[in-house]
């Protein structure tokens, strides 16, 4: 498997750090979770480490297998292994599904490699019917007028097919009804394997009812302040974070 190390890491918006010093390491096989109060730089931590060019890395490193990946470029990173779902993912006007999954996968791979259109409609298959997704999907434009649960169901789907080494999935939950929900989880679960390692950001604990963490950590001002294993998340659901600051003796 492979290993996404982040160390040390600040991050600014508009000269503003909200990322002061944030250390973590994910390995093939292991799946964690962020957790935090909103505006704790979750989202940002997300879009800092995909290369979004609004948040500037003042400090510290992430690695993904000893390779620098602040030096990449957005999609060398998605070629080295790296997946990230976005909080809110945009519409690409006059693209299907199809199309846009068949071209971001070739764009992973070598010119002499790439994926041969029956092995894609097969593989696409297989993966729609694991999400429970409809055949009429595929033929549909990127995005345009998908419900929030589409939307969602079909970045797991681009999760399925493009099998990264390391994803990172920002709130795939919101906004998600309970069958949603259990349908994303099984796409995620289904991934879980040596070679597949999974940062999954989420305000609430309802998700990771279905998929259960092997690490949860919670984020405030911008770093990592407890970590713990999946009871964590279930002590937040009930006691919510004031006992965090508590503890830490943070004020807000
Ligand atoms: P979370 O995902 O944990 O809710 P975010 O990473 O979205 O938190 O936001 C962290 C902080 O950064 C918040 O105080 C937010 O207001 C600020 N922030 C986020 N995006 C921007 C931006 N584009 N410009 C200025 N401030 C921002
Ligand atoms: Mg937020
Ligand atoms: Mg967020």
């Amino acid at each position: 498997g492979s290993t996404l190390k982040i160390k040390d890491l600040h991050v600014e918006i508009e000269g503003n750090e909200i990322i002061k010093g944030f250390n973590l390491e994910i390995n093939g096989g292991e799946i964690h979770a962020i957790m935090g109060p909103n505006g704790t730089g979750k989202s940002t931590l997300a879009s800092a480490i995909m290369g979004h060019p609004s948040y500037e890395i003042t400090k510290g490193s992430v690695e993904l297998d000893g390779e620098d990946v602040l030096e990449m470029e957005v999609d060398e990173r998605a070629r080295a292994g790296m997946f990230l779902a976005m909080q809110y993912p945009s519409e690409v006007t006059g693209v299907t599904t199809s199309d846009f999954l068949r071209t971001s996968m070739n764009a992973n791979r070598e010119e002499g490699d790439q994926i041969p259109l029956m092995k894609f409609i097969k593989k696409m298959d297989k993966q729609m019917e694991t999400l429970d997704m409809d055949e009429a999907f595929s033929t549909r434009y990127l995005n345009e007028g998908f419900s929030g649960g589409e939307k969602k169901r079909n970045e797991i789907l681009q999760l399925l097919m493009l099998e990264p080494k390391i994803a990172i999935l920002d709130e795939v939950d919101s906004g998600l009804d309970i069958d949603a929900l259990k349908v994303v989880s099984k796409g995620v679960n289904s991934m879980r394997s040596d070679d597949f390692g999974c940062l999954i950001i989420t305000h609430y604990q309802r998700l990771l009812n279905y998929i259960e963490p092997d690490y949860v950590h919670v984020i405030m001002q911008g770093r990592i302040v407890k970590s713990g294993d999946a009871s964590l998340a279930q002590r937040l659901e009930n006691e919510g974070y004031d006992w965090i600051k508590e503890e830490l003796g943070i004020e807000d």
